[in-house]
């Protein structure tokens, strides 16, 4: 008798969520683990994300991945939260437990933390870290670099009130900066969502100085405005590939209890792209 085929499922919901790179990274790491388990895109969005939510639990779906417009309604509603998930309110990775109860976590910021352990090691520990945004991601950055040992985190945001808040993440070494503290950071971290899909930069370029290690969020385009500018400056760019790689390993550990390979992941990550 052959033993029975593990087709346990996990997924990704958002709205809209049809060009998401999840599942294909979900798929790449199970390839990688040798699970036959599943993944699959849901629609869903504010109205009938309590619908969704029950039926994780109903369908013993494993683990799901969120993302936009639902992180903070997903932190409000879940049974348990973990810490960072609280501090950020936001949730972008779901787990059932064994008894049916859904927790809450979130796993931007150890994704980017490691995603920059790869790509350019020594940025963060001792360093001047500065992020431009305050939103969802850009909070999930501060509080990861703060907590991964950064010298100082500076956030400067479009909103000047939400650059105060976010730099809250950060306590003892967070606060508030101005556009010249850009151009004596050792790290730049382009958080904001200006440069997808439009010209927009989050700052002037001509701030940005040789050596500098300039990490931007948005993967697709995979090479943005603001890279191209930081690479003819002399900056060390690392695209937004690789924390949400990063992410989705973390989230991959936490349903199945194994590390999947970041490689594979990247690279049918980046196999999809070049399609688009
Ligand atoms: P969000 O919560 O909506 O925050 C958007 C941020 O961008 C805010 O700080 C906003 O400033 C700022 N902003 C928007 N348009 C701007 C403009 N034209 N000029 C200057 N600042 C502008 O979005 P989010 O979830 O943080 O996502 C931000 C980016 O990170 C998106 O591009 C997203 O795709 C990317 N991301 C990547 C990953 C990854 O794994 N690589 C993960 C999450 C997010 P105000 O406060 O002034 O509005």
């Amino acid at each position: 008798m052959s033993a029975l085929v593990d087709h346990r499922l996990v997924g990704v919901i958002g709205s809209p969520i049809a060009h998401s790179l999840s599942p294909i990274l979900h798929r790449a790491a199970f390839a990688s683990l040798g699970l036959t388990w599943q993944s699959q895109a849901f629609d869903i969005d504010e109205s009938n994300i309590d619908a969704a939510l029950v039926a994780m639990s109903t369908l013993a779906i494993a683990g799901l991945s969120v993302t936009m417009p639902l992180k903070q309604l997903v932190a409000q509603r879940v049974d348990v939260l973990s810490d960072v998930a609280r501090d950020l309110d936001a949730v972008n990775c779901l787990t059932r437990l064994a008894d049916g109860r859904l927790e809450g976590h979130n796993t931007d910021g150890a994704g980017f933390v490691d995603a920059l352990q790869v790509a350019a090691p020594d940025s963060i520990r001792g360093r001047l870290v500065v992020v431009l945004g305050a939103g969802g991601a850009a909070r999930a950055v501060i509080r990861a670099v703060a907590q991964a040992g950064a010298g100082e985190v500076v956030v400067i945001n479009r909103t000047a009130s939400s650059a105060a808040t976010a730099a809250l993440l950060a306590p003892n070494v967070g606060r508030v900066g101005v556009a010249a503290d850009i151009s004596t950071a050792d790290l730049v971290v382009q958080a904001t969502s200006a440069g997808m899909g439009s010209a927009d930069q989050a700052c002037d370029p001509s701030l940005l100085r040789a050596g500098q290690v300039v990490a931007e969020l948005i993967y697709h385009p995979a090479t943005t405005g603001f890279m191209a500018a930081a690479s003819a400056a002399g900056c060390q760019v690392v695209g937004g590939l690789g924390m949400l790689v990063h992410q989705g390993v973390h989230a991959i550990e936490r349903w199945t209890g194994m590390r999947p390979d970041p490689v594979a992941m990247e690279l049918a990550g980046r196999r999809e792209l070049s399609t688009r």
